[in-house]
């Protein structure tokens, strides 16, 4: 789907009302340059506004703490205006994933504090980010969530699993980040999937750790 909601519009200052379509990264950029915080990790995001907020998309402790309301239209079409007391957000959860009525997120309006230290602060965040993952090359981010109780990362299991730089066809565990499974060479989805089985099973075998993954799979259909 594409979505070409993509206005944005300062109410006062350090409130950003912005259409779900608005690239979320570009956002955390520009609010940072702007001299506000609470987006700073929005930069190095992909994807949109939309998709970060009903994702709880994070990094660096930051994460939708700052949303102060989020417009939807529902099934049956009717706009509705939810205030931040009437949603909720966890890791990787938003309640928006549970709303059976929900047709789509269409703005957000995001409330974030005047900062002279956000730039900075996003500048270190994008550097760790770029020593600590395969920036460059074609991934889908984190592949599996990090498992709840457990002491260690999901990229450390794997590592831990020996299985930096193992791949199955043209996907492959990457060597810098071993949450990230990248497309070195023309991979299909079904070698993805076959390196995410892979892992699953060797990580459950050696630490007795079910990982579940983070990614949403959409399976290809041939019929309409
Ligand atoms: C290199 C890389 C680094 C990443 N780093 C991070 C990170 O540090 N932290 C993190 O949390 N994530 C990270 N991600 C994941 C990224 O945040 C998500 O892929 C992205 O936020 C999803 O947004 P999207 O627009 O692509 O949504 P999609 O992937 O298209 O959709 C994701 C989900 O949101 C729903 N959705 C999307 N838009 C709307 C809408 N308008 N209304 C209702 N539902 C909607 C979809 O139905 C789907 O269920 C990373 C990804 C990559 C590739």
């Amino acid at each position: 789907m594409l979505n070409r909601v993509d206005q944005l519009e300062v109410t006062e200052p350090g409130v950003y009302r912005v259409g779900s379509g608005f690239h979320f990264n570009r956002l955390g950029m520009r609010c940072s340059a702007e001299g506000f915080s609470g987006l700073e990790f929005a930069g190095g995001i992909p994807g949109t506004v939309g998709g970060a907020v009903f994702m709880n998309a994070g990094a660096d402790c930051q994460s939708g703490d700052v949303v102060d309301s989020v417009e939807i239209v529902t099934m049956d079409g009717e706009l509705q205006v939810l205030r931040r007391s009437e949603l909720a957000f966890g890791y990787r959860w938003s309640s928006f994933q549970d709303m059976k009525d929900l047709a789509a997120i269409v703005a957000v309006t995001f409330r974030l504090t005047p900062s002279t230290a956000a730039t900075e602060r996003q500048r270190a965040f994008l550097e760790r980010r770029r020593r600590t993952q395969p920036i460059g090359e074609r991934s889908a981010g984190s592949v599996f969530r990090n498992p709840s109780g457990a002491e260690t990362s999901a990229g450390r299991l794997i590592e831990l699993a020996g299985l930096k730089g193992f791949a199955v066809g043209g996907a492959k565990v990457s060597n810098v980040h071993a949450n990230f499974f990248v497309n070195f060479n023309g991979s299909t989805s079904q070698d993805m999937l076959a390196l995410i089985s892979h892992v699953k099973e060797s990580v459950d075998k050696k630490f007795q750790i079910e990982l579940k993954e983070e990614v949403k799979y959409v399976p290809y259909r041939t019929q309409m």
